[in-house]
């Protein structure tokens, strides 16, 4: 059985956009939309009908009447969502994305170390009972 459809392909770039999409609570949290960038054939994927633009989950067949996961009206729904926020194709051919996304691994790397680092400067502070 070919179960190709299944796999799952994530974003190229997930950003936060700040603009007319931001939404604030009460407490004065702000959420924004998240800004994906996709490779070109989940584009496709999205336009066909065969992965939900709700939750980003694949479908078995294009246009189900709801999506397998998250319920959303895909056959009602989507053409409408897409049409609304899809924002064009970008060329990214002169971005090395290999680099790039070896470069987000490396500060994440980076970051847990220094919070490993931090949580270690805690405990022996605590042992000597400064904290
Ligand atoms: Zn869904």
């Amino acid at each position: 059985m070919d179960e190709r459809w299944r796999k799952w392909v994530p974003p190229l770039l997930v950003e936060e956009v700040f603009d007319d999409q931001v939404v604030w609570l009460p407490g004065g949290r702000m959420v924004t939309a998240p800004r994906f960038t996709w490779p070109p054939e989940q584009i496709e994927r999205f336009r066909a009908g065969y992965r939900c633009i709700n939750c980003l989950e694949p479908q078995e067949h294009a246009w189900p009447e709801r999506c397998s996961l998250c319920r959303y009206p895909m056959r009602s729904r989507q053409a409408e969502f897409f049409a609304r926020e899809f924002g064009g194709e970008k060329l990214l051919a002169r971005r090395d994305w290999a680099e790039e996304l070896g470069g987000l691994d490396e500060r994440r790397r980076k970051e847990e170390e220094r919070a490993r680092n931090h949580g270690q400067q805690r405990r022996r502070l605590r042992r000597r009972g400064a904290v």
